[in-house]
This record gives structure tokens, C-alpha cells and sequence, in this order.
């Protein structure tokens, strides 16, 4: 379904957009608020990825991605890469799901106050698919959790609060940066030099009992500190309870604090935070632009909300799928009566996003990049080239490349990946997120798992338990089987039952691998038993013809890349029969 809020198009090198960035434009758009007809470059849509009927041009979200930033789904995927690699995902505060982690949060909790009596810790309770601070509580202890009804809990992630952000003048204040995503394959990311500074409106105190309500302390959202009689609006992107990002790290620059090293946790927060999300995402997208069907391909800009501790670390809060882009207030101007009016701070940040994201995406450009550049992945190596004409005259790019400029140091992290891979290999029907019993055997029979010790019933054992308790607390039920997430479980336990006392991340490694592996010399066998037969039949030698099976679409965008001593062993193959 079209988006009916909002959506615009850009046909042909004109665009659609939302009223509020009109400002960013000076391009030709059209908007369409009853349905569109004719085929466009952009599609610029208020909420979501949904609109059936797109089958070329860009779309500015990407499918599923409202599910995957989700508070649970987020909380979910830091786990894993935090169960992975500990010490590079401890960005992300230490969280727990409600309801089905209840009991873990009160055990985890009673073990680390009996093993250090002092430890004096809040949580803070943020109800899923919450937004704009709602329902969110700070709680002393796990009993402090409240029920909806008699005895239900709302499905939640609880957190650990931190006790000690970084203070500017003795207000609480979090960042909300822009980052594009700009490609899921191969992975395209740029972070927005200058980001929002959103303030508190009463002095912080550390957390007790007595101020653990005081929403204007503890909770910096721009929607709740609004109604505060102490909100400032300025006109100056310096002052005032909503600043410039930017106007921070001057200030901080001038206390003498190391800023180059704030902005490189920073980004590396960001990078480790998308290899996080990118498995699910890829999911989606095969399921929703189906393999050998044309379809768009898609961009999309992410809110990133980041809370700096006192010694300066910065936090992953949350990361938002549609972060507001208005660039105007309401101001109150005699009791009751309101008024639109401009935000300067606004505008400074967010027209240069939206700006530099068509920039970024402009098809033209991207029809010169092609007929220029053979592959992608090298090509956005270069800064983005200056088109001739108008663009020339924009201002410098604020939108900083960030990956693959920096692949090379998180490429290790990107594990999971090469499990989602195996995973949407095996999906096999076409439009799904889950896998079936079927697809799950096949994956273990094709990768030669099984053996006398873990024999094809304790497989469907392990498929039934895994698969059911996730289907019994998930929150999709539109599809029956196993979700990513319990087959990455599943292909954790495969890999620590076959690699014993190493550490995980080393056991799923080896594991993901030997897959591969197998899967490879597999596909090997099956191409030479492809041209043995066309020999029969007097077709042209082999190694002339060989012809590679049509592989459906996401095997070929997010297939398993074989690494070249696979080549090798397929060819020794070869060689040998
Ligand atoms: P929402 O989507 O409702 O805005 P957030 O996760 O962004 O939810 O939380 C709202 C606010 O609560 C944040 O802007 C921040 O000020 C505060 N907050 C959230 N999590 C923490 C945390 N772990 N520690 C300290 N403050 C937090």
C-alpha cells in the first residue's frame, strides 16, 4: 500500500517530498497523496517501505526496518553481538526483555548486589514500540515493575540506567544524529557531520527515590521537556535546550577534551550498531522485493539517539526508523493560541541531511558511476564526485562516508551475516522470513552436521524447541517456522556442541565456514555433474559452458562469496573426476 501521509515522488530527475523539507529542495517534485501512477527515480514515503506496485527507481526505507529498530528486535540483535564480541558492543547499556526475562532480571540483579553490597543500581522500564519518551519509568528494583491489569507485564525492555552522563550547564542532554544507509549489499553507510543537542529543563541529580519521577531530569525528549515552563527556544544554535551537536564538541574542545577521539567512538558506535541490525534487514528484503522480480532499491535515513557518559563514552539509547524532520516549532503565542514557527537549529542540520542524501542518491550521478566504475563496493571508496552545474554550487558535503572507508576494521564483526546468509540460502520459498522443518534439514543434511552424535531426529528436536519458544513470544506471527533469530540460537549451540571450550565467536566462526565450505565443494559437485551431463548430450566442452544453475536473486545479492581456496578445492574437484 502508498503510503497515503505524505509520500512523494521524484519522476524522472523531479522529486516528491514532505512539506517540511521543501526547504532542502530546489528540484521538481511531485506529490502524490491519493496514489500514484507513473513510475518514478525517489519515492519519498512518510512511514514505511510498503508500496506494491514500485518496481524500479530508489525508495527512501528500507523493508522492515520499523520492525528491526524496534526496542525489543534492537535490544535483541545487540545481545548477540554482545554474546559474540563482549568488549566491542559494550556501547549498548546491559537489557533485558520483558516479560519472558522477568526472572533472569531479578536473578542476574540479587547476584550482583550479594556479590557487591554497594552497588546501588537504577533501571529505567521502556515499553516496546514506545516512542517520544512514552510510558518510560526509572525503578530501584526489579519488583518496582509495574503490570497492566491484574498481573501482565507490557511487553518492555528494562535497562540499566546510566547514573553519570556528561553534564552542560548542569542539564542532562543526549545527540540525535543522521545517518543514511545509504545500501544493504554492499554496505553503504555516512554519518551527518552535526547532529541535535536535546536538553533537559530541570538541573540533573543523580537518581533516588525521591526524583526518579522527575521526567525533566532524567528523560531528554524534545516531546516531553517541551511542556516544561524552563524550555528555552534560541535562535542561536548554542544556547537554548536544543543546540547544535556541534556547539557541544567546540565547548568540550575548549575544556580540553580529546573531540577526534569522541567522534571516532562515535562512529564506530554507529558502524557496529548497523552490522548489528544488517542480518534482519536483509531478511526483509528478500522477502519483500522478491529474487528474478524488478523492484526498487532502497535508502534510508536512521535517527541515532546517543547519551555521553561523564568520562565521555558515548551510549546507543535507541535508534529511530522515521526521525522527525520538521524543521519549524510550535510557539505558544498568547495562552492557547499556536504557532508554526522556524527553528534555525533545526534547519542548520536537517535541510543539509535531506540535501546531501538526494545528493548522495541523485540517479543521475548514479548512472555516471556505473558506466564509470565497475564495482560498487571500490567506487564508494571515492568521495562523491561534484556533478557539473548546479550541484557544484552546493555547499561541501555534510554527510561523511564511514563505510566501506572503514570496512577493513569491523569486517570481522560481520559474523552473523554470513549466518543470515545460510539462513536465506535455505529459505526457499520466495516472499518468506521463516524457515520451515524442511529448510532446516536440508541445511543440516547439505552441510553434513549430522552424525552418529547428532543424529536427523535430534535436528528436529532441536528445530521444534527452538522455533516454538520464539514463535511463543514473538511479536510476528504473519509467518509459521523459524525466525533469523532462532536459527542464529540454533546455529550458536551446533557451534559450541562442535567446537568445545573456545571462546563463541571462534566456535560460530568455524562453524560458519565449514558451511560455507561444504556448501561450496556441494555447488562444485553439482555444476560438474550439470556438464557431464551436457557432454552426453554433445554440447561444447566443460569448462567452455559449465553453465551456473540460475541462482535466485538473494542468493546473488547476499549469496555466500566463495573465498579464493574454495575456487581451488572445486577446481581440484574437477580435475580429479
Ligand atoms: P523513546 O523512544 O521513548 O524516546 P528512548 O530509549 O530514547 O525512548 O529513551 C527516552 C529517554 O530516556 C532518552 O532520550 C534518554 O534521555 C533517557 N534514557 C533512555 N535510556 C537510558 C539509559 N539507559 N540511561 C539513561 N538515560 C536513558
Amino acid at each position: 500500500m502508498m503510503e497515503n501521509c505524505s509520500a512523494c515522488c521524484i519522476c524522472k530527475t523531479a522529486l516528491f517530498l514532505h512539506s517540511s523539507l521543501d526547504l532542502a529542495l530546489t528540484l521538481h517534485r511531485h506529490q502524490f497523496p491519493f496514489g500514484r501512477r507513473l513510475p518514478c527515480d525517489i519515492y519519498w514515503h512518510g512511514v514505511s517501505f510498503h508500496d506494491s506496485n514500485i518496481f524500479s527507481g530508489q525508495v527512501n526505507k528500507f523493508p522492515g526496518m520499523m520492525e528491526t529498530v524496534r526496542k525489543i528486535t534492537l535490544s535483541r540483535a545487540m545481545r548477540t553481538m554482545q554474546d559474540l564480541f563482549p568488549l566491542e558492543y559494550n556501547f549498548y547499556p546491559r537489557s533485558w526483555i520483558l516479560p519472558e526475562e522477568l526472572p533472569l532480571f531479578v536473578a542476574e540483579v540479587r547476584m550482583m548486589k550479594d556479590s557487591n553490597p554497594s552497588w546501588k543500581p537504577t533501571f529505567i522500564v521502556k515499553p516496546d514500540g514506545g516512542c517520544q519518551g512514552d510510558g518510560i519509568y526509572l525503578i530501584k528494583d526489579p519488583s518496582d515493575i509495574r503490570l497492566t491489569g491484574s498481573i501482565q507485564i507490557r511487553p518492555a525492555v528494562v535497562q540499566e540506567y546510566i547514573c553519570k552522563p556528561l553534564l552542560v550547564d548542569k542539564m542532562k542532554f543526549d545527540i540525535r544524529l543522521y545517518v543514511l544507509l545509504k545500501s544493504l549489499e554492499p554496505l553503504e553507510i555516512y554519518i551527518a557531520k552535526d547532529g541535535l543537542s536535546r536538553f533537559c529543563t530541570e538541573p540533573y541529580q543523580e537518581p533516588t527515590l525521591k526524583n526518579l519521577h522527575q521526567v525533566f531530569m532524567h528523560l531528554t525528549n524534545y516531546s516531553l521537556n517541551i511542556h516544561s515552563g524552563n524550555f528555552i527556544h534560541s535562535d542561536s544554535v548554542n544556547t537554548g535546550s536544543k543546540r547544535t551537536f556541534s556547539s557541544i564538541l567546540c565547548r568540550l574542545s575548549s575544556r580540553g577534551a580529546d573531540v577526534k577521539k569522541l567522534w571516532s567512538d562515535i562512529i564506530s558506535l554507529v558502524i557496529k550498531t548497523i552490522i548489528a541490525l544488517t542480518p534482519e534487514l536483509k531478511v526483509y528484503y528478500q522477502s519483500d522485493i522478491p529474487a528474478g522480480k524488478p523492484g526498487p532499491t532502497c535508502f534510508q535515513i536512521l535517527g541515532f539517539d546517543i547519551l555521553l557518559m561523564k568520562n565521555l563514552k558515548p551510549v546507543l539509547l535507541e535508534v529511530n526508523a522515521n526521525p522527525s524532520m520538521r524543521i519549524e516549532h510550535e510557539q505558544e503565542l498568547s495562552p492557547g493560541v499556536f504557532e508554526n514557527v522556524p527553528s534555525p537549529v533545526d534547519e542548520e542540520v536537517k535541510v543539509a541531511v535531506i540535501r546531501d542524501t538526494l545528493r548522495l542518491v541523485d540517479p543521475q550521478k548514479k548512472k555516471r558511476k556505473d558506466t564509470q566504475c565497475p564495482s560498487a563496493e571500490a567506487a564508494s571508496e571515492e568521495p562523491p564526485e561534484a556533478a557539473p552545474g548546479a550541484e557544484a554550487a552546493l555547499p561541501s558535503l555534510c554527510l561523511k562516508q564511514v563505510f566501506p572507508k572503514y570496512a577493513k576494521q569491523f569486517s570481522y564483526l560481520r559474523l552473523v551475516d554470513r549466518v543470515a546468509a545460510l539462513f536465506i540460502r535455505f529459505l526457499g520459498v520466495r516472499g518468506t522470513t521463516k524457515l520451515g522443518p524442511t529448510g532446516f534439514r536440508t541445511f543440516i543434511r547439505n552441510c553434513k552436521l549430522s552424525n552418529s552424535n547428532f543424529s536427523m531426529a535430534a535436528v528436529d528436536i532441536l528445530y521444534i524447541d527452538i522455533t516454538r519458544r520464539w514463535n511463543s513470544m514473538g511479536i510476528d506471527h504473519k509467518d509459521s517456522g523459524m525466525c533469523l533469530q532462532a536459527f542464529v540460537e540454533a546455529f550458536f549451540c551446533l557451534a559450541q556442541k562442535k567446537y568445545k571450550s573456545r571462546p563463541l565467536h571462534e566456535q560460530v566462526a568455524s562453524l560458519v565456514e565449514l558451511c560455507e565450505c561444504r556448501l561450496a565443494a556441494l555447488h562444485g559437485k553439482r555444476l560438474l555433474w550439470g556438464c557431464g551431463l551436457g557432454q552426453r548430450h554433445g554440447a561444447l566442452p566443460a569448462t567452455a559452458t559449465a553453465p551456473s544453475p540460475p541462482r535466485p536473486r538473494h542468493q546473488q545479492v547476499f549469496g555466500l562469496q566463495k573465498p579464493p581456496q574454495l575456487r581451488a578445492l572445486v577446481c581440484r574437484d574437477a580435475a580429479g573426476s
